[in-house]
Order: C-alpha cells, then structure tokens, then sequence
C-alpha cells in the first residue's frame, strides 16, 4: 500500500547526499589558473596582477619586454 514507493523515495535522497562533489580536482586547476609565470626567473604572479607591473619586472629585471617573460599574457 504505497509503502515500497516511499521506501524508494527515502533512498533516493540517500544516493543523493552521497553524491561525490569533486571539488578537489576542480580547485587545483584553479591554483594553476591562478598565477603567470615569469619564464626567465620563474617568479609568479597573481593573475590579477596588472599588465604595467609585470612590464616592469620584465624591463627591470631582465631588460626584456612583458612579452618575452610572460608569453600569452
Ligand atoms: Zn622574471
């Protein structure tokens, strides 16, 4: 009497708490995502950081252009 189909109903919402969230992976592609690399010193910067200041450590420290130091960017 309606009594399996409120069993099912009880195990589907179990199945669906532990549902894996896989957020792990997705969060260390994001560290990657989150810096550039100088590719003459290896030093990193924030994505955030501003075309000017990186121009600048290119220019001062290597007497290079951003381009040449931060390809892509
Ligand atoms: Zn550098």
């Amino acid at each position: 009497m309606g009594n399996g189909a409120k069993a099912a109903q009880k195990r589907e919402r179990n199945a669906d708490k532990n549902a894996p969230k896989g957020s792990k992976s997705q969060s260390k592609v994001n560290e990657a995502a989150k810096s550039i690399i100088c590719q003459v010193c290896r030093q990193s910067f924030l994505i955030t950081t501003r075309a000017p200041a990186l121009e600048e450590h290119a220019s001062n420290k290597h007497s290079k252009t951003s381009a040449e130091c931060f390809p892509g960017h």
